[in-house]
């Protein structure tokens, strides 16, 4: 992932995206492979490699405590005072929303204070990733839980974050038109595997992986003249514990010849921004 750039992670539910996550944050050790940051393996010094990531789920669970502690959560080594809460919280754009309550940091949130809205807790949570000053956040889906026009406005913060701190992001998405709008560089998973990996604009002009093709077919265009064939695969996803030999997508796949039943494809490059796992390529 590119200093201050953003890679999507999309792919149907069981991919691995989250585990892929887990594993970059250091709670789940890989079985093979190894992370790099700064081209050194994060596992070999995994505390001091933490305070360089953030991370941003889904829903922000907030203790009903205070908004200083909630912004802190988790960071028992670090020396974190109020100055640092305050600085992320005005990234957060919410510094003029906690100095406006009563008691400031130390108001208390959920059911012993002020309650915060949807969008107001997902900014505690961006401050939250932001306390450490990391070098990237993971981002797991953090605006499909808002509603439309508060997801914009966490987007465009996160945008304004990652432009002013040159911070990276992996960006795991199921929404293909988020993705669009917030990515530098797309990859796309399937049973674990990276299939797909393509500048944003390469990927949505010219999908070359048949699940990305598939994927891509059943966006909604915003032009209502445009007529796409939409690609429908037929079958489930195999379980990621029982991974079909050959190529893991040959079960599901429109153009699947005997090859692929038994051949694993290997990531080819097509150009410089552009590589994809696929026999039809090779
Ligand atoms: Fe389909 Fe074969 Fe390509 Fe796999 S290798 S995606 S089964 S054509």
């Amino acid at each position: 992932i590119p200093k201050g750039k953003t890679v999507a992670l999309i792919g149907p539910s069981g991919a691995g995206k989250t585990t892929l996550a887990d594993i970059i944050l250091g709670l789940l050790p890989p079985v093979s492979g190894v992370v790099r940051m700064d081209d050194k393996n994060i596992y070999e010094n995994l505390r001091s490699w933490r305070q360089k990531l953030g991370y941003i789920p889904q829903s922000i669970y907030l203790s009903d405590d205070t908004i200083r502690n909630n912004v802190a959560f988790g960071i028992y080594e670090a020396q974190i005072d109020d100055n640092a809460i305050w600085k992320a919280l005005e990234k957060a754009q919410l510094k003029e929303f906690v100095q406006g309550l009563e008691n400031g940091l130390d108001t208390y949130v959920g059911d012993r204070g002020v309650r915060l809205s949807g969008g107001q807790r997902q900014r505690i949570g961006i401050a939250r990733s932001l306390i450490l000053n990391p070098e990237l956040i993971i981002c797991d889906e953090p605006v499909s839980a808002l509603d439309v026009s508060i997801q914009a406005q966490i987007l465009n913060l996160l945008a304004d974050v990652k432009k002013e701190n040159g911070i990276s992001y992996l960006f795991i998405s199921h929404n293909m038109s988020v993705v669009r709008y917030v990515s530098d560089k797309i990859a796309v998973m399937y049973l674990g595997n990276i299939v797909e990996y393509a500048t944003t604009e390469e990927l949505f002009s010219r999908p070359l992986h048949p699940y990305t093709q598939a994927l891509l077919s059943v966006v909604p265009d915003a032009n209502p003249h445009a007529r796409k064939e939409k690609i429908r695969l037929k079958g489930e996803i195999p379980s990621p514990m029982d991974i079909p030999d050959g190529c893991p997508f040959h079960t599901r796949c429109p153009y699947a010849t005997v090859d692929c039943k038994h051949i694993v494809p290997k990531m080819h490059s097509i150009n410089e921004e552009h590589s994809v796992c696929c026999l039809k390529y090779e």
